[in-house]
C-alpha cells in the first residue's frame, strides 16, 4: 500500500493503524478512500493516454502514401478499444466503490 499524502510504503502498525515511514497516520476510511481514488486517476489517466494516441495516428494516417496508414489506422483501432475497456473498469468502479479496495484490505489483514 502507498500513502496517498507522500506516496511512501503505507503499513499497519500495533494499533491497527495505517501509518507511512514519514509518520502519517490514516484510518480505515481514508485508506479505502485513497486506494479508489488513486485506482480511478490511473484509469483516466491511462484512457487519456489511448485516446491520444489514437488521434495522434490517425494524423499521422492521413498524412499520405508516405506513412505506413493501415498500420497506423489498425493501432489507432486497437488503442480505441483499449480505451472503451478501461472506460468500463472505471463505469464498474464508480458503481461499486468496495471493488477497488477489497484487494487492500485483505493486505492489510495479511
Ligand atoms: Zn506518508
Amino acid at each position: 500500500m502507498i500513502c496517498p499524502l507522500c506516496g511512501g510504503p503505507l503499513h499497519v502498525d500495533d494499533a491497527r493503524r495505517f501509518v507511512c515511514e514519514r509518520g502519517h497516520e490514516l484510518d480505515h476510511g481514508d485508506v479505502q478512500e485513497a486506494a479508489g481514488v488513486r485506482v480511478m486517476v490511473a484509469l483516466w489517466m491511462a484512457i487519456d493516454a489511448l485516446e491520444s494516441r489514437a488521434t495522434a495516428l490517425r494524423s499521422l494516417a492521413s498524412m499520405g502514401p508516405a506513412t505506413d496508414g493501415d498500420h497506423l489506422i489498425h493501432d489507432a483501432s486497437e488503442a480505441e478499444k483499449d480505451a472503451t475497456l478501461l472506460r468500463t473498469l472505471a463505469a464498474r468502479a464508480v458503481r461499486n466503490p468496495d471493488y477497488t479496495d477489497r484487494r487492500d484490505q485483505g493486505v492489510g489483514d495479511a
